[in-house]
């Protein structure tokens, strides 16, 4: 059967770009070999989907090349799919950082997608594994899939089929390998906004703060921070915090931790040797941190516990670094398993940033998290899906 668009992958990005070709009067289809669309969206935000962020822009985004996503994040905005929500009667809560979440439930997001598909015309077909794909002989007929359900043709191609997080819900790599079928170069791929796991000795050291969460500042060896909290778990550390610097660290590196932001704890130590000299440092410091923490961290770095007034200038610069530039070794992270996002995929040097075109293959279309643009933690991701398939959907 032959079609203008086929776009295969019913996620965010696909969704989004069906419905813009639709509404162009392309006839649009979408594959996906889930038996859901949007499985990603449901289980999103913790069931609400973080669909977008107020503060979108390039500065959130991992790409080699950090130019590319500036023109689709700025014709399609977030404001833009805010009023879409807002035309669609979904409501919607504002949480810290911009981040905007669903009131009642994922769903929500998907229903308007799918709606928006309906309205503009585009059929979707589930359960449907492809093939192969081949290039074809005509304009009209650019490229030949091969699917579980027949022969089908098409005149322009988008794959949408996401990273390879969560291999539980369907992840697969099939659209690095078409790329790589089309000559299109692919970055390596790792896990991102995923939780560290730690070697055996921080790991039983610390496994007794499990459930305990705190405001820190996390920084990454190429010197990128995030303040935000981390929270201490059975296998290693997670949170905010931790997500979102997981995707600026490399094996083999470290992650520094300041464990009292927004305090100049130079001074706060002399005020305490000034006002609270009898008072001992673990009393000082459980006014402020977890006391569990506060007795693990002198523990591991060998600071004794005395009166504040018996601490020297030498202690004190220490007790500083402990307390503010605490470093930590990560073993590695959980792995796709649990990761939000996959760093790496189709190399955007391939790609017009205008449109998502493969530059050397006419017809074939990239969106969404299959390429190499992984967003922060807080709605980003969602919001390249968004830009990208709106894009590619003036254009398919
Ligand atoms: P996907 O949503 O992954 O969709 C790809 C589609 O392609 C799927 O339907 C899949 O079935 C299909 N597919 C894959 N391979 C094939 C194949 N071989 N043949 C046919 N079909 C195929 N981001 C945010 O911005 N906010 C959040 O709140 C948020 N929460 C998240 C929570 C979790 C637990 C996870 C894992 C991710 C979260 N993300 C969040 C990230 C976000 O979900 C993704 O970045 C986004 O879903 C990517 O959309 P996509 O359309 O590119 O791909």
């Amino acid at each position: 059967m032959r079609w203008d668009v086929i776009i295969i992958g019913a996620g965010a990005a696909g969704l989004m770009c069906a419905a813009q070709a639709g509404y162009r009067g392309r006839r649009v289809l979408v594959l996906d070999n889930a038996k859901q669309p949007g499985r990603k969206i449901l289980i999103s935000g913790g069931g609400r989907c973080n669909f977008t962020n107020r503060l979108a822009g390039p500065h959130a985004y991992l790409c080699a090349n950090p130019h590319f996503t500036k023109s689709a994040l700025a014709r399609y905005r977030a404001q833009d799919f805010i009023e879409l929500m807002e035309r669609h009667g979904v409501e919607y809560e504002e949480r810290d950082h911009g981040q905007l979440f669903c009131t009642d439930s994922a769903k929500e997001i998907v229903r308007v997608l799918q709606t928006e598909c309906d309205w503009a015309g585009v059929t979707l077909q589930l359960r449907t594994e492809i093939l192969s794909v081949a290039q074809g002989a005509v304009d009209e007929e650019r490229f030949v899939l091969h699917t579980s359900r027949g022969e089908l043709t098409c005149q322009s191609l988008v794959v949408a089929t996401g990273g390879l997080s969560l291999p539980k819900l369907g992840a697969t790599p099939f659209g690095y390998r078409l790329a790589e079928q089309f000559g299109l170069p692919v970055r390596p791929t790792r896990a991102g906004l995923v939780p560290f796991t730690l070697h055996t000795q921080d790991k039983d050291d610390f496994a007794e703060l499990s459930g305990i969460s705190l405001p820190v500042i996390l920084t990454a060896e190429d010197g990128q921070q995030f303040s935000e909290a981390l929270l201490f778990t059975h296998r290693g550390i997670s949170g905010p915090a931790v997500l979102q610097i997981s995707s600026y660290w490399q094996a083999g590196q470290a992650v520094r931790i300041n464990w009292l932001p927004g305090q100049d704890v130079s001074a706060l130590l002399a005020d305490w040797q000034q006002q609270h000299g009898a008072a001992e440092l673990k009393t000082c410091l459980g006014r402020l941190l977890p006391k569990r923490l506060v007795e693990k961290l002198l523990e591991r770095s060998g600071v004794a516990n005395k009166p504040m007034r018996q601490y020297g200038h030498g202690e004190l610069a220490a007790l500083v670094q402990l307390l503010t530039d605490w470093r930590l070794l990560p073993n590695g992270t959980e792995g796709y398993r649990t990761a939000e996002v996959t760093l790496g995929g189709v190399d955007t040097d391939a790609l017009s940033s205008k449109t998502m075109e493969a530059k050397a293959v006419p017809g074939l279309y990239f969106i969404g998290e299959v390429m190499d643009v992984t967003g922060w933690l807080g709605g980003f991701n969602f919001q390249w899906c968004w830009s990208s398939g709106w894009v590619a959907g003036q254009f398919v």
